[in-house]
């Protein structure tokens, strides 16, 4: 369906689908940056796109100090600043969000301390991963929400290759 502005925009009752915002190329990351996937943006043409930003929601400022998720679950920055607080605010805002839009799925940022849903940084700030969750990403996946990264989808697409069950 045409907008009137040239784009290609989901029809009216489309399926909800929960975004990084930074996705979609807001520039809400902790440079002040976006992230942007073309793939995720795509989507929109057949899903209605839900765009979140946990951390910012959550009451951090873009630019922000990065953070990890550390080993017992709470979020410093590289100078120990307890940051847990405003990530799971950030986190409930997300499952709230979905509720709200009836969003069962959710498209994320590979490896955020929010969004990450596969693996993310290991706390110690040396680009180590390892196999988690970001904060939302647990608590929508805690919620009964499918998650996946946006290189999940980078192609073919939500239904493309079965990849939408494959969160962890
Ligand atoms: Fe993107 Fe999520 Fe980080 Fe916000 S919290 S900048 S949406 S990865």
């Amino acid at each position: 369906m045409d907008d009137g502005s040239g784009r290609v925009v989901a029809p009216l009752g489309s399926p909800a689908v929960l975004v990084s915002a930074c996705l979609i190329g807001v520039r809400c990351n902790h440079l002040g940056a976006a992230s942007t996937s073309q793939a995720v943006v795509a989507l929109g043409r057949t899903y209605r796109l839900i765009p979140v930003c946990p951390e910012t929601v959550g009451g951090l400022p873009t630019p922000r100090t990065a953070a990890e998720r550390q080993p017992d679950g709470s979020i410093r920055t590289a100078d120990g600043t307890d940051v847990t607080e405003a990530y799971r605010r950030g986190a409930r805002h997300a499952v709230h969000l979905a509720a709200v839009t009836g969003a069962t799925r959710a498209v994320l940022k590979a490896r955020s301390p929010s969004c990450g849903c596969h693996e993310i940084y290991d706390g110690t700030f040396t680009r180590t991963r390892v196999a988690g969750l970001g904060v939302t990403a647990e608590a929508l996946r805690d919620a009964g929400v499918d998650v996946v990264s946006e290189e999940d989808i980078d192609p073919p697409g939500l239904d493309g290759d079965g990849s939408a069950s494959r969160s962890s």
